[in-house]
């Protein structure tokens, strides 16, 4: 619905069920959830005491895959996915302490983050946020504020961190993800994080977790996980648990598996660039 303005009017939120963005900002410390969001977040900190510090490390696993992006990468164009609420530091302040002039769209399905992300980026116009679905990326390439903001002819990032876990193998996530990169040009970038499943019990609690409080939250292998990448070759080290992962430094000081907390071989991530 459009404003006098013209811009699109904020819908009203149903505040009565959890939404993933609100539970995952409530595991984040941060305010912007509603009582049934902090009851979702309590079920998660039940099956997994250190939830939040998985929240925690998979934001700062985004902010480490920016910055090889822009720094090593030379990537000045993201188009960042399942986005979540603005927290500490987001997608845009991360890559544009690097390159000021670097293009951030954000997109979420849950119009709280429009709300909230609009009053963040109001004198930045380098980013925009915009609400749309992943499961729609044909409405996502036509949109036109996306198709303007972004040079198309030029390599873009997609950013799909922490959002494959609440789609089932049936829904086919990858396919969307796919439609997505198939429009991007080459030297384009995918970053992805998701749930693993390495069969370890705790793996296996968040994902009781998330299936109890959101109705989602699933884990896969980690051959699975590299199928979301959809045959690009990945970027040094490929993929990895996130606190061993780091492509600006692939061979660097790298903790054993074993020296991880158990909550630290929750997420895994990588990048993967298209040729
Ligand atoms: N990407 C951020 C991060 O890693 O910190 C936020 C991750 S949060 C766990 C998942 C986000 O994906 C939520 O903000 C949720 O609203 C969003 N999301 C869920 N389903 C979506 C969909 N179909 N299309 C777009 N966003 C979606």
């Amino acid at each position: 619905m459009a404003t006098p303005d013209g811009s699109e009017a904020t819908p009203a939120f149903d505040t009565s069920q959890p939404t993933i963005a609100r539970v995952y900002d409530a595991l984040l410390g941060g305010k912007d959830n509603f009582a049934a969001d902090r009851e979702g977040a309590a079920t998660y900190l039940k099956f997994v005491p250190d939830a939040g510090r998985c929240a925690i490390d998979n934001r700062a696993a985004l902010v480490k895959g920016v910055q090889y992006l822009v720094r090593d990468a030379g990537i000045d164009q993201f188009l960042d996915i399942g986005s979540g609420l603005p927290t500490q530091k987001n997608t845009h302040q991360a890559a544009q302490e690097i390159d000021p002039n670097a293009k951030v769209v954000y997109v979420d399905v849950d119009p709280i983050v429009l709300a909230h992300g609009r009053a963040l980026l109001a004198t930045n116009d380098s980013t925009i946020v915009v609400t749309a679905d992943l499961r729609k990326p044909q409405e996502i390439l036509d949109h036109e504020e996306i198709k303007d903001h972004l040079d198309w002819d030029r390599p873009i990032a997609l950013m799909i961190v922490g959002i494959h876990m609440h789609f089932h193998d049936d829904e086919k996530p990858d396919e969307w993800v796919r439609t997505l990169m198939d429009k991007l040009a080459p030297g384009s970038y995918l970053f992805i994080t998701d749930f693993v499943d390495t069969g370890e019990p705790l793996q296996k609690a968040i994902e009781q977790a998330g299936l109890e409080s959101l109705g989602n939250g699933w884990i896969r292998t980690p051959e699975r996980i590299e199928q979301h990448f959809l045959g690009l070759p990945l970027v040094p080290p490929g993929i990895d648990f996130l606190e061993r992962w780091n492509p600006a430094d692939p061979e660097g000081d790298i903790p054993d598996v074993e020296d991880l907390q158990p909550y630290q071989r929750i997420l895994m991530g990588g990048i993967a660039k298209k040729g």
